[in-house]
Parts: structure tokens; sequence; C-alpha cells
């Protein structure tokens, strides 16, 4: 689960890592209201959106005065904010934080995530901060540090301390930026986050150390020891597809390929996307009905697959183990009769009572096209979406 850049900063604050003073705002006059209570004479508008880049996209603009305030977050609330992560589509913003300008020293990166190899949290950090993290991978590596944390002794201060004077924070604030690794990795560790990302970082011309972005994900697997972190989830950043999913028990994750899957059990699901790819096609969903595929479940998944309209063609490839496949295939013409298929239906079934099951689909009446092995499927579905299935 992601949330807002103002809801993670308040997280963090609670762990005593610094950032700036700011304000949540949903309208022009509270953020009006923002500018006049923080005081100051610069602030930053920023766009809340659950995607990175915004500052390149406008959504994050320095203001001098409260009437500039005014007018950047007039230009801001509402409009439609493009950058690299939100795809072209873009993002509607309808929050805003209202921010006190930082005087900017030097920008660093910081990142701390779960290393599965190493099985244990790896903290990133960089002196090339405020830009892409990928680039500055991609192209020069070496200015990216690490330092693997031991679970059970935590982050050190020493290892703390070593990390800022390895991306060259002034000796004077190493201690400082020690504390700030100490409060972020806690804060990190209590949460149960999956990505704790400040990008950037600062130092500031009287030498403080801020956390001047916050990006915070959640373990979703987590989260149902972390109450008050659920109530911060934000609906409206989310594919509306994707939520309705997950009222019928699916895991549906939208990709940007033409060919539908309908899979049980998740790791089935990624092998049956790898041989569309394999194929030479791209699938179109992540599509995981879980164990068991009842009729409905297998409708709702037709339903929000087909809103789709770059879908070219259906692969319901499903392995009946406890579930039975002729269960399965009762479910399945069920559900097609009760949709309006607009695209060709490839079918593959394994398992317990596979030949009852194709006889089920076969003596449907329904137009499906059967298959019997992963590869058989994934040839016709792909011939299918081209038209000469
Ligand atoms: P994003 O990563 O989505 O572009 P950031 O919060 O990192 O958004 O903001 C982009 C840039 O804007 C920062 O790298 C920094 O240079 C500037 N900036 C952001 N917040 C402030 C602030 N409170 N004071 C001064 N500059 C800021
Ligand atoms: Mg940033």
């Amino acid at each position: 689960m992601k949330v807002h850049e103002y809801q993670g900063k308040e997280i963090l604050r609670t762990y005593g890592v610094a950032t700036p003073r700011g304000v949540a705002c949903f309208s022009v006059d509270e953020a009006v209201a923002a500018a006049e209570q923080l005081a100051g004479k610069r602030w930053v508008v920023k766009a809340q959106i659950h995607a990175g880049g915004r500052g390149k996209g406008g959504g994050v603009r320095l203001a001098r005065s409260v009437d500039e305030v005014r007018q950047h977050a007039q230009d801001i609330l509402g409009m439609t904010l493009i950058t690299h992560q939100t795809g072209p589509e873009g993002r509607l913003v309808k929050r805003l934080l209202i921010e006190e300008g930082a005087a900017i020293e030097h920008e660093y990166y910081i990142g701390m995530v779960v290393d599965r190899s190493a099985q244990k949290v790896v903290v990133m950090a960089s002196s090339e901060g405020g830009t892409e993290i990928e680039e500055v991978a991609a192209q020069t590596p070496e200015r990216i540090h690490k330092e693997v944390v031991d679970p059970v002794a935590g982050l050190k201060h020493e290892q703390a301390k070593d990390l800022a004077a390895r991306i060259g924070l002034p000796d004077t604030v190493l201690d400082r930026a020690a504390e700030f690794l100490l409060g972020l990795y806690q804060a990190y560790w209590d949460t149960d986050a999956s990505l704790a990302e400040i990008n950037p970082l600062i130092l500031t011309t009287d030498g403080k150390v801020l956390a001047l972005d916050a990006k915070l994900n959640f373990d979703d697997n987590a989260l149902f020891r972390h109450p008050k972190t659920r109530e911060l989830r934000d609906l409206d950043e989310e594919d509306p597809n994707e939520i309705e999913a997950s009222k019928y028990g699916l895991s549906y994750i939208a990709l940007d390929g033409n060919i539908g899957c309908l899979v049980n059990g998740a790791g089935l699901a990624m092998a049956t996307m790898d041989i569309i790819k394999l194929y030479g096609a791209e699938p179109a969903n992540f599509l995981d009905v879980g164990g068991g595929a009842t009729t409905e479940q297998v409708t709702e998944a037709f339903v929000i697959m087909l809103r789709n309209p770059n879908l070219k063609a259906i692969l319901v490839n499903i392995f009946g183990g406890i579930m039975r496949c002729d269960v399965i295939a009762d479910g399945l013409v069920n559900a097609a009769r009760e949709v309006h298929l607009t695209v060709p239906l490839v079918v593959r079934l394994e398992g317990t009572n596979v030949d009852q099951g194709r006889e089920i689909i076969a003596n449907s009446g329904i137009e499906i096209i059967s298959a019997t092995t992963m590869a058989d499927a994934a040839e016709k579905v792909v011939a299918a979406a081209r038209g000469q299935g």
C-alpha cells in the first residue's frame, strides 16, 4: 500500500525524522490559510499523488508570496499531472502539501528496501539526490553506497554515520545524519514498510538534515496489524478495477498488452504471462482467482477484463487440484453465458477430471478454443489475438 508524501512525513516525524513544516490541503482557501499559518517568505506548493517525478511535471512549485501560493494552488489542484511514473494518462490532483521552502545546500538520496537475496533490510545512499536514482544506478553505480542491516541488532549508529560520510555529508553533521537514518530505519521496521525513499534528503545552508520528500510503501500482508496505516489508504489513487477485483477475492493488476489472462494461483499466473511473451505477445493483465474459481469470480473477472479497450483475446489457464476441472468448466461456461464475450476465448484445463471438464466445454455450444498444454494455449491465444485463430 502506498501513502501520500504528507502522510509519510507525518509518520516519520513521530520517529524524530526531521522534515520541513507543512500542512495538507484540499482547496485553494485551505492552501492560502496554510501559507499564512506557516509564515515565512518562501513556500513550496506540492501536488499529492502516489507517483514521483512531480517536480519535473510541474507539480512542485516555489512561491515567494501568499498570492503566489494561491496562484500555484489554483493551477495544481484539479490538474492532470503527468510524470514518468503516472503513465501518459496522468493523475488528477486532489490534495496539496503546502510546505515551508527550505534553503538547500545539497540534495542526497536515501532508500530502504528488503534485499530478498540477503533477507535483510538494505540502506542505500547517494550524493546524487533529487535525480532519478535509476539513472544514477545505470550510469554511475559507484555513487550508490549500501549498508545491510542485521535484523537483530538493527541499524547501528556507527554504521549510519559511516554511510553518511561515504556520501559526502560534512563531518559536522554526521551525528545528526546518523540520527536521521536511525529514525527512518525504526519507522521502516515498526510500520512493516516495504520501501522508504527520501529523495531528496537535504543539507540546508544552516546545517540541518531534512527529508524534503518522503515515499513510504507498506507490506499489504502486514497491514492487518497496522489499523492506523490502513486508514491512510487513498482509493482515488488506485485502479478502480483492482479495487473491485479485490472485493471478489481476485488479485488483478492491469498491464499494457492485449491478451487477458485468468489463472488460478499466482505462480501459474506468472508462468502464463511468461509463455504469452515467449510466443510474441503481451499480457493485458495479471489475474489470480485464487484456489477456487467460482462462477461468480470468473464472471467478475471476465467483466473486468472486457472493460479494457485493448483486449484482443482471453486465455483461461486453470489447474484443477482440489477444485475439480468439471466444476471449473461448469463455472466457466456459466460465466461465459452471462457476459457477452466480444473476443476469442482460449481455455486450458489440467488436473483432476480434466476429460469431463473438456467435454463440458466442448458441448457448451459456446465458441471456446480448447487447448491442452501451456504452449498449445499460448500459441492459440496469440494467434486468436492476431485475428488468425
Ligand atoms: P518529486 O520527487 O515528486 O519530483 P520532490 O518532493 O522530490 O518531488 O520535489 C522535487 C524538488 O523540488 C526537490 O528535489 C527539491 O529541489 C524541490 N523541493 C521540494 N520540496 C521543497 C521544499 N520544501 N523547499 C525547497 N525545495 C523543495
Ligand atoms: Mg522526490
